[in-house]
């Protein structure tokens, strides 16, 4: 789950780590008010989406103003105006695709001098299994481009769970990034503040891009993304309270309310899958025969009737969708349970596109025969592959 900068920017707060003045707006008449509550001489309005590359995006709508999601204004009365012109507008970034993503909020900030852009980051690192800091002199820009041209500009540091943040850790994190003096006492301070943020809220992600030098020599945080993870948000109903669905995919918003994994994808087939190693070996087959997944979907264990139902529904949402595939393997999930969720969906929301549905194990039988006389119109498929096959096939004719 994600968060807005200015939420994750409360949290830094809370934490003592340095961040500016700032105040998030939903209604534009009350950007004059926000933004007169600091002193400038620089107020910075930024739009509030939860996507990257803002400063450097483009609004959908002429009347947005050329520029991009930050703007940095001299005056209480210019910060106003730009956060009207920002309000309800699309923003496009790199990170959002093409359709953008409507700005609802925005954050006005106390504006800062800056002397040096850092980048710096905290991540769960898959291969070493341990949490890393991250960390670079090339700050503001887009970090995955350095990687790719600089790598040698990037500096990972991993924390020995055993052991915890050490200052060691910071003062490494210093170096590599040049600073002196006071600054590296600041740093090791810091990254101290970061890490029992992230330890302490269960984050999976935690991005400063940029960390920056003040122009009174002071390290500051100037941006902040926040990612929490979704197994253990149950533990933090003060981060869950910062959810904003509007920000989410609505398909995997209403898989979420029952329970169910499901990931929006590129492709035309949707699939309805129990277990997640099933799944995995859907999306490979279908790939295999030519084709593309709408989704991952796995229906779990467990499912009932009303969570097949609600899962069949979703796919049959997306307009992605040329074609669906059913590919059941029942163990604790029975396959009349599934065959019957079919058809109640199918019965509620209707079927424009092929269906292929491949059942197999306990109650097969039974599931078969019910889907038989649903007098729908179902392709059966035999096996896995099968199954792959025939969906391809009835998709791309
Ligand atoms: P992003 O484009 O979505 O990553 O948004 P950021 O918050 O990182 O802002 C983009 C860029 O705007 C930063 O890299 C800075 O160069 C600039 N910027 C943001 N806040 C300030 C500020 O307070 N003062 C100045 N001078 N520049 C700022
Ligand atoms: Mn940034």
């Amino acid at each position: 789950m994600n968060i807005h900068e200015y939420q994750a920017k409360a949290l830094l707060r809370s934490y003592g780590a340095p961040v500016s003045d700032g105040r998030a707006v939903l209604k534009a008449e009350d950007a004059k008010t926000a933004a007169g509550q600091m002193d400038g001489p620089l107020w910075v309005v930024k739009a509030q989406i939860h996507a990257g590359g803002r400063g450097k995006g483009h609004f959908k709508e002429a009347d947005a103003g050329d520029k991009g999601g930050v703007r940095l204004t001299k005056s209480v009365e210019e910060a106003a105006q730009e956060a009207k012109k920002m309000l309800g507008r699309t923003l496009v970034t790199k990170q959002t695709g093409p359709a953008g993503k409507q700005v609802n909020r925005i954050y006005i900030e106390d504006g800062s001098g800056i002397e040096t852009e850092m980048y710096l980051a905290i991540l769960v690192d898959r291969q070493t299994s341990r949490i890393s800091f991250v960390a670079s002199t090339e700050g503001g820009m887009d970090i995955e481009e350095v990687a790719e041209k600089t790598p040698d500009l990037i500096h990972t540091f991993d924390v020995d769970p055993a052991t915890g943040y050490q200052p060691f850790h910071g003062r490494g994190i210093a170096f590599a990034l040049g600073l002196k003096g006071p600054q590296v006492k600041q740093c090791v301070a810091l990254m101290g503040t970061l890490y029992k943020l992230f330890t302490d809220k269960d984050m999976e992600m935690l991005e400063i891009n940029p960390l920056i030098v003040t122009d009174a020599g002071d390290l500051k945080c100037l941006d902040a993304k926040m990612g929490f993870d979704g197994n253990a948000i149950y533990r933090h109903a003060d981060i869950a309270s910062l959810r904003d669905e509007t920000e989410e995919d609505p398909k995997e918003l209403a898989a979420s309310k029952y329970d169910l994994n499901y990931i929006a994808l590129d492709g035309e087939i949707g699939c309805m899958v129990n277990g997640a190693g099933l799944a995995m070996a859907t999306m490979d087959i279908i790939k295999l025969y030519g084709a593309e997944p709408a989704n991952f979907l796995d229906v779990g264990g467990g499912a009932t009737k009303e969570k097949v139902t609600e899962a069949f529904k979703i796919i049959t949402s997306d307009p992605q969708v040329k074609g669906i595939l059913v590919n059941i393997f029942g163990g604790i999930m029975r396959c009349d349970v599934i065959a019957e969720g079919v058809i109640a969906a199918v019965k509620e929301v209707g079927l424009k596109v092929p269906l292929v549905v491949r059942l197999e194990g306990t109650n097969v039988e039974k599931g078969k025969e019910i889907i038989r006389n649903s007098g729908l119109d179902v392709i059966a498929a035999d096996d896995l592959k099968d199954g792959a096959e025939k969906i391809v096939k009835a998709v791309k004719g």
